[in-house]
């Protein structure tokens, strides 16, 4: 079955406004799960990625199915005050306020070359915060990764310096 029949859309989820896309039933289908997984990773032979970071929450799961699969290690990016020990954070800009993520000061190493997942790219806020973290600790970004990307949002746009790969397009 295609991909997109396991995204769930929920009109007005967490606010008004907004057509939520569910990946809970990817996640509990082990045979779309596996299909989902096997699609991500088609983007990533012979990329030479030394580690893969999550984005706080949803970003967690694929990426540390993608890291597992790569043998290579995870890095969670989260919201302020989640991660215990020294980390570096990035401020971006949402419809309305602002929204924080952090990473631990010894993720990175200089030079490592970081995979960035998350499971949608939308307006592309948050992904130019991951880049910005990854560049301030002196990785190299191989790769933009997310299982779909919201294309009339035009998120590409402000991480265009990038490659970029959705699993899926609306
Ligand atoms: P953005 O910064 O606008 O690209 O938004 C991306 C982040 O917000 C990702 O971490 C997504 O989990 C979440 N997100 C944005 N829009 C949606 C949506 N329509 N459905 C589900 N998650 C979304």
């Amino acid at each position: 079955m295609a991909l997109k029949n396991y995204i769930r859309d929920i009109q007005g989820f967490p606010k008004e406004g907004i057509l939520f896309k569910d990946i809970t039933p990817v996640l509990i289908d082990p045979i779309a799960r596996k299909e989902c997984l096997e699609k991500l990773m088609s983007s990533l032979k012979d990329k030479k990625i030394d580690k893969v970071i999550g984005v706080e929450s949803r970003g967690f799961f694929f990426g540390m199915l993608i890291a597992q699969e790569l043998n290579v290690g995870f890095i969670p990016v989260r919201k302020p005050n989640k991660l215990p020990y020294e980390t570096i954070s990035a401020t971006y800009d949402l419809e309305y306020g602002t929204d924080t993520l952090e990473i631990h000061i010894d993720a990175i190493q200089k030079g490592d070359r970081i995979l960035i997942h998350d499971d949608v790219l939308a307006t592309g806020g948050t992904a130019k915060a991951v880049c910005e973290l990854v560049e301030r600790l002196g990785g190299e970004i191989v790769q933009c990764n997310f299982l779909m990307e919201l294309t009339f949002l035009n998120g590409r746009a402000k991480i265009k310096e990038n490659e970029i790969f959705a699993a899926i397009t609306y």
